[in-house]
């Protein structure tokens, strides 16, 4: 039986003790055991633990994207759809004829009463849009904050 010493796997570039010098025992790879004292381990691990940190990075900010805009969405969706349904209702009260007290003319009271619902509706899809601009300065925002590490307590 070989003695068994400090190896570096390239595959998963991990630095164990084993005394297989052929197959790793961590990922079970074979062909990538190296000397961890070799230059070309060394730098293979420095490359390995750089693409980790940035693929940990991007993930982490594109959950918070994914969870953000979710969020957002579900925001703007509802005040997109409560704009449509109460600009509905007011449109309806002004061209639905058995709401008018006169059914023949279009009177001023009856634009006052629709005007109320028209109002709000204009309200909520001005609500709405400017919710969807904030999803877009979000996810500018995110992209600046995934820089900075993240304040954990
Ligand atoms: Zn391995």
């Amino acid at each position: 039986m070989a003695k068994a010493r400090r190896v570096y796997c390239t595959f998963c570039g991990q630095t164990f003790v084993s005394s297989d010098e052929e197959t790793c025992t961590l990922c079970g790879k074979t062909g990538g055991i190296m000397d961890p004292m070799n230059p070309a381990a060394l730098t293979d691990l420095v490359a390995k633990k750089r693409e980790e940190a940035n693929s940990d990075q991007r993930v982490g900010s594109t959950v918070g994207d994914v969870v953000d805009n979710v969020l957002l969405g579900r925001r703007l969706i509802r005040l997109a759809a409560g704009g449509v349904v109460v600009l509905g209702l007011g449109l309806f009260l002004l061209l639905h004829k058995d709401f008018r007290s006169d059914p023949n003319s279009l009177s001023l009271y009856d634009v006052l009463i629709a005007a109320g619902p028209l109002i709000v509706g204009v309200l909520l899809l001005g609500a709405a849009y400017l919710t969807w601009r904030e999803a877009k300065c979000a996810a500018v925002v995110d992209a600046a904050k995934s820089r900075q590490p993240d304040n954990k307590e």
